[in-house]
């Protein structure tokens, strides 16, 4: 096979790069488990690498077309503005609004909702969240959109996508933080793609939404990887949700078209330990520049096999016939 060229990073982004590894600051390598640092999309005074998340914000805004849908009034918005609680609280078991506030979010620009007892480990170092329930929220993206990636000038349809589908999500979070304040519960919207104190990924895990996949996002059984997040944390009583397990892990183990489709060669074959945990890991400080270049990159994500629309469900039959032959 023809050895690809080494990716060479822009100057402007290795110029901005900290002393400070991101590897580091996500702990790879290290083997005790703790929360996860903030980092990247995180407010510049909480994180290390701010001069370099900078530099990724103002090449971005560099892109009339993508300026304009991470912009703070995109079209079509970003959702309502807050409501008041409600100083009557409606009575319903922790069935019943489980299932309203599915129902909702789903009516409501959802495409994916899932409930998550919250979790130490779904919060960043540092910050606090009293809540004791996340509801997380996915919405998908167009993988004909999507598969334009990497995008440029010319053609810059693989990022707007993405930002247009944070919006959405944006949208969905702040609707269902409504609908569970109007019933009396306290709420909070957890929108992207800036970060807070809510670490999103672990809680969507949790919440079953799907597994992590080897290009260190999650795959989902409907939605391959083409899907962005956004939550909601409340003291509304609610039920917890699985965490769905679907033969990721051997699946990713076998296939590395993510591997191999990366420019700067930012995706680790094998696990890494990473806080005590072993798991599928993406080298931050060779990723970003790449990502910073083309406004998001994505190409690990539209080269996965489950984002490909209607090949999900083969895979999963070829899973489950392998898994009959194997009990068999
Ligand atoms: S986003 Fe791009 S650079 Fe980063 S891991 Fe995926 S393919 Fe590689
Ligand atoms: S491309 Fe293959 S290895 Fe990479 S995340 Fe998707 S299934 Fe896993």
């Amino acid at each position: 096979m023809k050895k690809r060229q080494p990716h060479v990073p822009m100057a402007r982004f290795v110029e901005a790069m900290p002393e400070t590894s991101g590897n580091a600051v996500n702990g790879l390598g290290e083997t005790e488990v703790r929360q996860a640092s903030p980092f990247f999309w995180h407010p510049p005074k909480r994180q290390t690498h701010a001069a370099l998340q900078k530099e990724v914000i103002n090449y971005l805004q560099s892109c009339p077309e993508i300026a304009e849908v991470f912009s703070p009034k995109p079209p079509g918005g970003r959702g309502p503005a807050t409501v008041e609680q409600a100083a009557e609280v409606e009575s319903g078991s922790a069935e019943e609004w489980s299932e309203r506030v599915k129902g909702f979010a789903l009516a409501n620009e959802a495409d994916l909702v899932g409930i998550a007892r919250m979790d130490p480990a779904f919060v960043f170092d540092g910050y606090e969240i009293t809540d004791p329930w996340v509801i997380v929220v996915g919405v998908g993206m167009d993988y004909e959109e999507l598969a334009q990636t990497p995008a440029t000038f010319e053609n810059p349809v693989g990022a707007v996508v993405v930002g247009k589908e944070y919006n959405r999500a944006s949208r969905a979070c702040k609707k269902l933080a409504n609908f569970i304040l109007e019933a009396g519960y306290p709420a909070k919207a957890w929108p992207g793609p800036y970060a807070s104190a809510l670490n999103m990924i672990p809680a969507a895990l949790a919440a079953g939404l799907g597994e992590l996949g080897k290009h260190g996002s999650i795959i989902n059984r409907t939605l391959g990887s083409r899907f962005r997040l956004s939550a909601v944390t409340t003291t509304m009583p609610l039920l917890a949700d699985s965490s769905d397990e679907f033969g990721i892990d051997d699946y990713c183990t076998r296939c590395n078209a993510c591997t191999r489709a990366c420019p700067p060669d930012a995706i680790f074959e094998e696990k890494q330990m990473v806080r005590g945990v072993e798991k599928w890991y993406v080298d931050f400080d060779k990723c970003i520049p790449y990502f910073g270049e083309t406004f998001g990159c994505g190409i690990c994500i539209v080269h996965c096999p489950w984002s490909r629309p209607g090949i999900a469900d083969n895979i999963l039959r070829k899973l489950a016939k392998a898994a009959d032959r194997d009990d068999g």
